[in-house]
């Protein structure tokens, strides 16, 4: 017969730790407490099969679930020495949920269950305390009736019918809290809630102890299926057919004077992650009582110096959980006329500093191995060591007094405060003068780029995750809020209005880059320890603990990852910050990012606006030595690590000014007129530029463009390599679709190559490959491959082309999207790996089939994105690039995913120590 049944208690359980599934979390852990001898008092699980059972069986339970019930009660009655129903000695039970998942709050919880007017009486006999036996039998009544019979008001304006006896009985005793009332007072208050009862149901209050427990349970495992349940549910995924267990377990109690007690407690500083006891209790006093905040509990610490017997007891107990478990603990605890029980304990919730914390200190103290610690530190956590913060006490004191002005997209993480300006220039001007500067624009262009880098952090109205905006914020380190469509900016008066307020130049805002929340008004900020130390030399390592924590984090990644980790970088700084990162290359060099820089943009406008190839060619000619000085830095700060190198991308709209004034200019500088100058920008406008005159595009039908673009890299390469600097180019072709596309700018790459090898008298090795952006790229790739010697997912554009959606434009309708569960997150944040990792898997399998040494990386912004990174790890790439903050966060993905799917492959043995052999 199947068992439906786990008793615990005495010293011995039928349950434990790992039967989570069957028995959910809380019984699980209550059964695993019981067997290493913890005070629990004794109960009994009933199974989620049971659950199962009930809704499978319209709400009805197994034949033999009765009888299992009655023998298990048996056993409590003998653990605890008292008697279910027996007025002269009785025993009082809880009836509680407890799924696998914990679920806090959203399920039904029914405590003194057992009592009536007999057994209340009986109570008051043996303990002589009258007012403790009728407060906790009025509780009891209100809670059954509530929860068992019905009587909880379902609309947010109705009022619980007990809580209006209450307050009532309150006002004609004069007075203002429950626990002024007497034993009178609550005699009085279990016959008017008894009388309501009768009054709304037609049906008496049960006094029979039995019926009370199957109302109970049939109440709790209906709870399941309670609106809230089943919202938290969606919200997490959780199935629904893990179903609730059902805990029925003797009742202690901590309200039975000064001798008892109740608290609740973490095994370390969950905030802080420091390992110290850490909690809170309050002598004569119910759970509830500590959660309904009435009265003002006591820091653990309190204990040690008012009970410090219980106190010596209560830590024992937390150094054995830790011990057991191996991990950070959130308990609760009752204390019954001096005695200490354990009613709950699970693994603890925690912040990401404390998580990191915690992981790293229980590797020193021996309670798990390195691979542990990776495995409890989720990679974006790393973001709270790397990126400032808030304060977050005063976070929550500016959201609560109304200072949230708007949310939008979390684009670029971590905190940052400064004065609203609402153009580059003038975030250059104020940033000159001392000022810090939040950068507001509707969206940007790669002219702001210099604004941006003067800019603390950066607020969008339009764009989405890999926007023009989000993508240089993260590249630069930027704290950056895009899409944050409630803003109307008005450039010309320099005010932005946002639900109903105006926010003008020179006020103070805050970005939340972390979340997407938009503040009115100043907010502190910390900075981060491990950007002192690596990237600002401001601190000392050994003075640095956070630092500490990090360096040890990222040792046991870089130990176990098999996915090399580049960044994408376009200047040497960038570079230099990614390397201390620990960037082992970079994976792509927006070369377009260049042409902005000091002195460029004039003679790439006049090679844009030229109408013959003569005079482009000699605008470009006043480029190339530009851009060679450009990649000679970025060589240099590289040192001997591959760089990919991608040609020009974008569409030459992009380069060209749009305003009269600027264009007026632009005609001077050139000696033409300005008619022309306006004729020209106007013959660029595209009506969709994303699908329009760009990639590889512009290299095919001006070759005179990549044509010097591989000069530059080649000459800067050879010039660095004659400075004894290993140099390792990777020329990318981006946007193909057809391997003639790609052959067509591969030959031009080679033949400069060859050029400059002769010119120079030198050799340099050299690779050519693609990115794969477009799904017919993808379909195609056994063809492209003949020609790439590499390829690189280009995911930004691979999303917006095979979902059809502009990256620039789908903020407006992915956000509801995402809300609506059309897509689970935003895919150009989160890879589509259904879709458009389908594309990437059948990239890999083509080009690989024909070129098996294929090179395989990603170099959108999902290469960042710990999920998405585990993705490519699966499908077997080589590397992945990511912008230069994320490089931490993306080795420890890479490392996560190769513990994951370890030992069939990925985790390389530890260096000195042999492989520990198979058993037989
Ligand atoms: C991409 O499309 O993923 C990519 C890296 O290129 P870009 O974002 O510059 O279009
Ligand atoms: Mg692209």
């Amino acid at each position: 017969m199947k068992k439906y049944v786990y008793f615990f208690g005495r010293g011995r359980a039928e349950g434990k730790a790992e039967m989570k599934a069957l028995l959910g979390g809380k019984g699980a852990n209550l059964a695993e407490m019981t067997n290493i001898s913890l005070p629990v008092p004794a109960g009994f699980t009933i199974s989620t099969e049971v659950c199962t059972h009930y809704y499978a069986n319209k709400r009805s339970y197994p034949r033999s679930l009765a009888g299992e019930v009655k023998a298990a009660l048996k056993k409590v009655e003998l653990g605890m020495k008292a008697k279910f129903g027996d007025p002269k000695n009785p025993l009082l039970v809880s009836v509680r949920s407890g799924a696998r998942a914990s679920m806090p709050g959203m399920m039904d919880t029914i405590l003194n269950l057992g009592l009536n007017d007999v057994v209340a009486a009986g109570l008051v006999k043996r303990t002589g305390n009258p007012r403790f036996v009728y407060d906790s039998y009025r509780r009891f009544v209100q809670m059954y009736g509530d929860v068992v019979l019905g009587l909880k008001p379902v609309h947010k304006d109705e009022i619980d019918p007990f809580e209006l006896i209450i307050e009532a009985k309150k006002k004609q005793r004069g007075v203002h809290l429950d626990t002024d009332l007497s034993a009178e007072d609550m005699v009085d208050l279990v016959g008017l809630f008894k009388k309501a009862i009768k009054e709304k149901t037609g049906h008496d209050f049960p006094e029979d102890p039995m019926a009370q427990l199957w109302g109970a349970l049939s109440a709790v495992f209906g709870s399941w299926m309670n609106d809230r349940a089943i919202a938290y549910r969606r919200m997490y995924d959780i199935p629904e057919w893990w179903g609730t267990a059902v805990n029925v377990q003797s009742m202690v109690f901590g309200n039975m004077g000064e001798t008892s007690g109740t608290g609740v407690a973490f095994t370390r500083d969950a905030a802080t992650g420091a390992n110290e006891f850490y909690g809170e209790y309050l002598m004569n006093a119910q759970g509830e009582d500590v959660v309904a905040g009435i009265r003002t509990p006591l820091p653990i610490s309190e204990l040690a110096v008012k009970n410090p017997v219980i106190y010596k007891q209560l830590n024992k107990i937390r150094l054995t959980l830790e011990k057991h478990y191996r991990d950070m603990m959130d308990i609760e605890f009752t204390i019954q006329d001096g005695t200490l029980y354990m009613l709950q304990c699970r693994v603890g919730k925690r912040t990401a500093f404390a998580a990191i914390k915690i992981a790293v200190d229980m590797v020193g103290e021996k309670l798990i191995s390195d691979k542990e610690a990776l495995q409890r530190i989720e990679p974006d956590q790393l973001n709270q060591l790397l990126r400032p913060v808030f304060d977050l006490k005063e976070k929550e004191i500016a959201v609560k007094s109304g200072r949230l002005l708007a949310k939008g997209l979390n684009a670029g993480p971590g905190a940052a405060t400064g004065r609203v300006v609402f153009n580059a220039p003038d975030a250059e001007a104020w940033k000159k003068k001392g000022e810090l500067v939040v950068l507001t624009r509707i969206e940007t262009s790669p002219e702001d780029i210099k604004g941006m880098d003067a800019a603390e952090g950066i607020l969008t109205a339009r764009g989405g995750m890999t926007s023009h905006a989000a993508l240089v914020a993260r590249q630069m380190g930027k704290v950056c809020v895009a899409g944050c469509s409630e803003l109307e900016i008005d450039y010309a008066t320099h005010t932005m209005r946002v639900r109903g307020k105006v926010v003008r130049e020179g006020d103070w805002i805050s970005l939340d880059g972390t979340t997407g929340e938009v503040l009115e008004g100043k907010v502190a900020t910390k900075p981060s320890e491990v950007l002192q130390v690596l990237i600002d030399k401001t601190l000392d390592a050994k003075d640095a603990p956070v630092y500490q924590q990090y360096a040890r984090i990222m040792g046991w990644a870089d130990r176990y990852r098999r996915l090399k980790i580049r960044t994408n970088a376009d200047q040497p700084d960038q570079s230099l910050n990614a390397v201390a990162f620990g960037a082992e290359g970079i994976g792509l060099c927006r070369t377009e990012h260049m042409f902005f820089g000091e002195g460029k943009i004039g003679p790439m406008r006049e090679m844009i606006l030229a109408d013959t190839v003569d005079p482009r060619k000699a605008a470009l000619a006043r480029l190339l030595p530009l851009q060679r000085k450009d990649f000679e830095g970025i060589f240099e700060a590289m040192d001997g690590r591959p760089v990919t190198i991608r040609t020009i991308d974008p569409p030459l709209h992009e380069f060209v000014p749009h305003e009269e004034p600027a264009q007026r200019q632009l005609a001077k500088q050139m000696g033409i007129s300005y008619e022309k100058v306006h004729q020209r920008v106007e013959g660029l406008h595209e009506f969709n530029p994303m699908l329009g005159f760009r990639g590889c595009r512009l290299g095919i039908i001006f070759p005179e463009i990549t044509e010097m673009q591989s000069r530059a890299i080649f000459e800067a390469a050879a010039n660095i390599q004659a400075r004894g600097i290993k140099v390792e180019p990777e020329i990318m072709i981006p946007l193909v679709g057809n391997v003639k596309e790609l052959a067509d700018q591969a030959g031009i790459v080679r033949r400069v190559a060859a050029e400059v090898m002769k010119e120079k008298g030198t050799k340099f090795k050299y690779l050519v490959g693609t990115m794969i952006e477009v799904p017919r790229g993808a379909l195609t790739a056994d063809e492209i491959a003949t020609v790439a010697e590499f390829f690189s997912f280009g995911t930004n554009d691979l999303t917006q082309t095979t979902l059809g959606v502009s990256r620039d434009d789908a903020a407006r309708f992915l956000i509801p999207y995402v809300e609506k569960e059309i897509y689970p997150k935003d895919p150009f944040e989160v890879l589509d790996q259904v879709g458009v990792g389908q594309l990437m898997k059948m990239a890999i399998d083509k080009g690989r089939g024909v070129n098996p040494d294929l090179k395989v990386g990603i170099c959108g912004e999902h290469g960042g994105e710990p999920s998405s990174v585990e993705f490519c790890h699966r499908i077997n790439q080589n590397y992945v690039s990511c912008s230069p903050f994320r490089v931490p966060i993306a080795r420890l993905a890479a490392a996560r995913a190769a513990l994951a799917d370890a030992p069939a492959k990925g985790s390389k043995k530890r260096a000195g120590k042999k492989a520990p052999r198979r058993k037989r």
